[in-house]
This record gives C-alpha cells, sequence and structure tokens, in this order.
C-alpha cells in the first residue's frame, strides 16, 4: 500500500480548486511526426511560480493545523520549491521563512522575496542554513516542508496527473522529469489508480541522475551532485527517504537519462518549433524523445514541469551557442 493513495491526490485537487493555474495541453507536431505517435505536451510551466511544485507546496501548506499556521513554515530551497512555498504561505497568510547561505546569488535571493518569503541569510554553505532551520523547528515550532520526501507534497504533486487523464484521456505514456520523486510519485499513482496500463517514463539528467541510480542499487545511496543545465534535478533522494523511494520502485515502470547536449536540444526545441520558454529540468522529457532514449508505443504526454531559466543563458542556447554549463565556474 503506497503511503499516498488516490483519494489523498482526490482531497488535494478538492483544496488546490481555484487556487492554482490549469496549465493548458498542447499537441506537438514536430515531435508527433519525430516520435511516430501523438504527443501532446502538458505546459506546467506556465503554472504560477513557474513550476508545479506550488501545488505541493499549496496542499502542504493548507493541510497544516492551526497551531502549525500560527507559527509559520522553513524551507531551505532557493529553486522552485522555495518559490511555490513562499508563494502557497503568503495565499495562506502563514508567515514564511527561507533560509539560504551568503553563497547564493542574488537573482535567486530575489527571486524568493518577490514571492512575498522572509529571506534570512546565514553562514556560508547550505549545512549553515539547515542549522539556523532546524532552530526555528526546535525553538519557534515552525514547520519545515521539503521539496519531495513528504505525503501532502507528494499528493498535491499528483493533482497534475489527475488533469493529464481529463485532457488526455486515451494517454498511454507519460514522460516525466524526475529528481527527487515528489512529482512522479503522485502523478503515477494518480495515473495507475484510473488506467494501471499508463506507462510512466522517469526521465533524469545523466550528470547526477540520483533516483535513477538509487533504483539501480535497489536503496537510497549517496549520488554525487554534478553542474547540469538541469539544475533544478540536482540533489540527492536522502539516505533516510520515506516514501518516493518506495513509490517511484513500485509505481514507475522505467527511469531514462539524457545528455547535456540533449538538454540544450531540448531547450532549443521548445523555442523554436513550440515557441515555449523552458528551464533544462523542464526540458528533459522532450530531450527523451528528440534523443530517441525511449520507444513510444500509443498517445504520449510529455510533461513540461518548469520555466524559471536564466534569460541570458536561455538566449544563449536558442542562438545555438554551444552552451557547456559542466566547464563554467
Ligand atoms: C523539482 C523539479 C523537478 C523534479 O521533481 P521531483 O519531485 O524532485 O522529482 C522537475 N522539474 C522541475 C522544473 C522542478 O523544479
Amino acid at each position: 500500500m503506497a503511503a499516498v493513495s488516490i483519494s489523498d491526490i482526490e482531497a488535494a485537487r478538492q483544496a488546490l480548486e481555484g487556487r492554482l493555474r490549469l496549465t493548458p495541453v498542447e499537441a506537438s507536431p514536430s515531435l508527433s511526426e519525430r516520435a511516430g505517435v501523438p504527443v501532446v505536451l502538458k505546459l506546467e510551466h506556465h503554472q504560477i511560480t513557474g513550476s508545479f511544485k506550488l501545488r505541493g507546496a499549496t496542499n502542504a501548506v493548507l493541510s497544516l493545523d492551526s497551531a502549525q499556521k500560527e507559527a509559520g513554515v522553513v524551507g531551505v530551497s532557493t529553486g522552485n520549491h522555495g518559490r511555490g512555498l513562499a508563494y502557497a504561505a503568503k495565499q495562506a497568510g502563514v508567515r514564511c521563512i527561507i533560509c539560504m547561505s551568503e553563497l547564493v546569488p542574488q537573482n535567486k535571493v530575489d527571486g524568493i522575496r518577490a514571492q512575498g518569503a522572509e529571506v534570512r541569510i546565514v553562514g556560508r554553505s547550505q549545512d549553515d542554513a539547515q542549522e539556523e532551520v532546524d532552530r526555528l523547528v526546535a525553538q519557534e515550532h515552525m514547520t519545515m516542508l521539503p521539496p519531495f520526501d513528504h505525503p501532502h507534497i507528494i499528493a498535491g504533486q499528483g493533482t497534475v496527473g489527475l488533469e493529464i487523464l481529463k485532457q488526455v484521456p486515451d494517454v498511454t505514456t507519460i514522460l516525466v522529469p524526475l529528481s527527487g520523486g515528489g512529482l512522479i510519485s503522485g502523478l503515477a499513482a494518480a495515473a495507475k489508480a484510473r488506467n494501471p496500463d499508463i506507462r510512466i517514463i522517469g526521465v533524469s539528467m545523466e550528470r547526477g541522475a540520483a533516483m535513477h541510480e538509487c533504483l539501480k542499487a535497489g536503496k537510497p545511496i549517496h549520488v554525487e551532485e554534478m553542474k547540469t543545465l538541469a539544475d533544478s534535478l540536482g540533489g540527492g533522494i536522502g539516505l533516510d527517504n520515506q516514501y518516493t523511494f518506495a513509490m517511484t520502485r513500485d509505481l514507475v515502470d522505467q527511469t531514462v537519462t539524457v545528455s547535456e547536449a540533449q538538454i540544450a536540444g531540448a531547450i532549443r526545441h521548445a523555442y523554436w518549433q513550440e515557441r515555449q520558454i523552458i528551464e533544462g529540468s523542464g526540458s528533459v522529457s522532450i530531450a527523451a524523445i528528440l534523443g530517441d532514449r525511449v520507444e513510444l508505443e500509443g498517445p504520449t504526454v510529455c510533461m513540461v514541469s518548469g520555466g524559471n531559466i536564466d534569460l541570458d543563458l536561455h538566449h544563449r542556447i536558442i542562438s545555438g551557442e554551444d552552451v557547456d554549463v559542466t566547464q563554467e565556474g
């Protein structure tokens, strides 16, 4: 029995009703021709805050009891989870502090502040930031909300699966960007509850594909984090992973990886063929099709998970520059 069931995801859908955007799906003639099956893009980078992370964060904040809401929430993410959490907390009138080190670039600090969170800059490492979070939890009774390994986060992300089934009822395969596995766990739980024959394929970058390596090892292991264009997919799944490892192992049919060049190619393709500005992590599902990393047999949904990319970097990529972030300081 999975930690998150279809009824948890239905409950999340009701809780989120009217609070988030129903993101559109759009058929992709060029990817359909390439794959030989109809391919539809789920444009979740058009979600408020630029990624699906808002779904889980909103569901988690709304699920707090009144004492927890009173004390507020904390997080350490400076990326899409941080943005989602900041926005979700603000909407619910809940105090939110995101802790980060002095080394976090100013544009990321500004991105979090713009969503209405308090930013607390502590020390010179992620560990220092984590220490401050632990202190806020212990002394001020704030609730730490993690980016993926949490039932309410997983259930919230799963609502995108319900939407996909409604928007593309004949879907046979869903390609899903994969990092810690909150998105794919929720999405797969929703899709398979409705139709167990739907294939769920996780896509990660070759450089630091944490869940992919853990599945191969049969347990959560340490996987080295590396520079990649898919920066929102970086980081491990946690050696003490409670939910997403087991759910991904039990519900996901296959995981594949894509190269840095394939990610850049997918960002380029999205811009020139689909007129979409997407980040590297959001593009790996498209990269898997363009790079022939998957065999597709019927109508396929390509989950485009986020759009928060540095626009200078985006410009260099779509202009055809041979961008290699792995060599940049
Ligand atoms: C977080 C994130 C993912 C991966 O989600 P997990 O739940 O960690 O697997 C994919 N794409 C984008 C844009 C993200 O921000």
